[in-house]
């Protein structure tokens, strides 16, 4: 069997994932991204290939995708995320309806991208200027509370009364007015419940750039987060589709499009 790597340094973490030529996904690892991107990457994919049992030379094709990319340089290809994120998130929600609108929320950016009927990408929306709508804004918001980010989405739907207000649109103002709003009494759940909504507001003028179609998917880290789920599909009025493995879709899509491009050049 011959297996294909997608490797996607992103800002906050790596993802690889292999799939066999048959494009079944055989397994996935997520690592931080740290300060050594290069070296973390390699420890991964070490790490990941005798998890899954495999030898080094069984991977015949590796893609690099994600904002470090380029530092990865034994990959046979580079490609840009979203084409990667568009064609993961099509493989992974096969069998879950066509998908039209992805909703990306990484670790520092933000993004929404409209794919046609046959998946090519027409049109794309990106917030890389502002922390606030991204992973790295969730993380700040659950030091200051002092909970894990993987607690949010519990935090959210604890919450009993109406989402508090995060009125500031910068991501440092923000933790002022959370740490405000902790000042003022105001419950752990609560504050948590208003940051969601307050991302899912930014995230739907996002969506809206792109235009709106149903089959939305949503991925990245911060899929994950139940909470955050329930906050955007209320304001956008609609169902979102979520992946098993959310944070992985785009390395998933990277490994691919090596299958493509190994089959092209072999055929
Ligand atoms: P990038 O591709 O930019 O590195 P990711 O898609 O990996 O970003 O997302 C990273 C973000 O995902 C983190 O900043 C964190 O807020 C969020 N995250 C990661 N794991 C979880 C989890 N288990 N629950 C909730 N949020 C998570």
């Amino acid at each position: 069997m011959k297996y294909f790597a997608g490797i996607d340094i992103g800002s906050t973490a790596i993802k690889i994932s292999i799939a066999d030529e048959n494009k079944n996904l055989v397994g996935h690892k997520i690592s931080a991204s740290g300060s050594m991107f290069y070296q973390y990457a390699h420890e991964t994919l070490d790490a990941l290939i005798s998890e899954i049992g495999i030898k080094k030379e069984d991977i015949i094709y590796t893609v690099a995708t994600g904002y470090g990319r380029k530092i990865f340089k034994e990959a046979d290809e580079n490609i840009s995320e979203i084409t990667a994120n568009a064609i993961g998130a099509r493989a992974s929600a096969k069998g879950h309806g066509e998908i039209k609108t992805i909703i990306n929320i990484g670790g520092q950016d933000s993004k929404a991208i409209s794919l046609d009927d046959e998946g090519n990408v027409t049109n794309f929306a990106m917030n890389d200027r502002c922390a606030a709508g991204t992973g790295k804004f969730l993380d700040a918001c659950a030091m200051n509370l002092e909970i894990r980010v993987e607690d949010l989405g519990e935090k959210h739907f604890a919450s009993t009364g109406t989402p508090l207000s995060i009125n500031s649109t910068c991501a440092v103002f923000a933790e002022s007015e959370i740490i405000g709003l902790l000042g003022n009494s105001h419950n752990v759940e609560d504050i948590v419940c208003g940051v969601h909504y307050s991302i899912a507001k930014r995230i739907v003028k996002l969506v809206k750039r792109v235009g709106v179609k149903e089959g939305i998917y949503f991925d990245g880290g911060p899929a994950l987060n139940g909470g955050l789920v329930n906050a955007i599909e209320n304001e956008l009025s609609k169902k979102i589709f979520i992946p098993q493995y959310p944070q992985i879709t785009t390395s998933y899509g990277a490994a691919i499009i090596g299958i493509d491009s190994y089959n092209y050049e072999n055929n």
